[in-house]
């Protein structure tokens, strides 16, 4: 089982040099309502359902070396073609290299609200990682858990259960340090009464987290094939009728 930390350390090597940080796409997206969006290489999860799993297992063969300058102005730059007011890093795991992460967001102008998505798993390992993050006042977090509990995170990442203590972890630290966050749940996996469970974790955390983001699964056909071979079942999920250009 792999230690996301660990992964973490190993994949920065490959995804950072210098201040730089690998991208494989700048695009305007539809999500929250239109959003600017660079992809960054990338992960310490390896996810069952992850749509980018090509990309996340072989972060030394995608992307491109980009410094945070070029990066903040191809950001802004789609934004103000596009009349978008929200810009994110999604793709892979944006906290790996987090300095780079640090100088993209002092790059971005306050009128700008900025996206971080993240799986949390570093920000709940340093609590200085939120206390930075404190500093952006036009910033959210969304962090996105792997399941509802310890097993099913497990199952999911194949990371060791503890993984999921972090996550949990990043949301107290977030709390602590009064960054504006919220959790997402990949809930397909997850029996009603896990559900249930986690809503009241999350509620001692925070009374609005209990009301967490569902996210549910979208059967690609490369995630199907993989489930399928690895005995996993779900209990939502959606087809897309053809592979959208922009994704999750
Ligand atoms: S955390 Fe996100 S990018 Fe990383 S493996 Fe999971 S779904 Fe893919």
């Amino acid at each position: 089982m792999l230690d996301p930390i660990k992964l973490a350390e190993f994949t920065e090597k490959l995804v950072c040099k210098e201040g730089l940080r690998k991208y494989y796409s700048f695009r305007p997206a539809r999500f929250y309502g239109g959003i600017s969006t660079a992809d960054c290489v990338g992960c310490c999860l390896r996810c069952v359902f992850c749509w980018s799993w090509n990309i996340v297992a072989s972060p030394g063969n995608y992307g491109d070396f980009y410094g945070p300058e070029e990066v903040a102005k191809r950001l802004i730059r789609i934004a103000e073609k596009k009349g978008f007011t929200q810009i994110r890093l999604s793709g892979n795991e944006p906290t790996l290299c987090w300095e780079h992460l640090m100088r993209v967001l002092d790059q971005i102008p306050g009128n700008y609200l900025f996206i971080l998505e993240t799986n949390g798993v570093l920000i709940g390992s340093d609590e200085s990682y939120a206390r930075e993050l404190s500093g952006y006042s036009n910033l959210y977090v969304r962090v996105s858990l792997k399941g509802t509990c310890e097993d099913e995170f497990s199952k999911l990442t194949g990371a060791i259960p503890e993984g999921f203590e972090l996550q949990i972890k990043a949301l107290e630290n977030l709390v602590r340090h009064n960054v504006r966050g919220f959790p997402a749940c990949m809930v397909s996996f997850s029996p009603h009464e896990n559900r249930e469970a986690l809503k009241k974790r999350l509620k001692t955390i925070h009374p609005h987290f209990k009301d967490f983001e569902i996210e549910e699964l979208i059967l690609y056909p490369h995630v199907e094939e993989k489930l399928k071979k690895l005995g996993i079942s779900y209990y939502s999920a959606h087809r897309p009728e053809s592979i959208p250009s922009e994704q999750i």
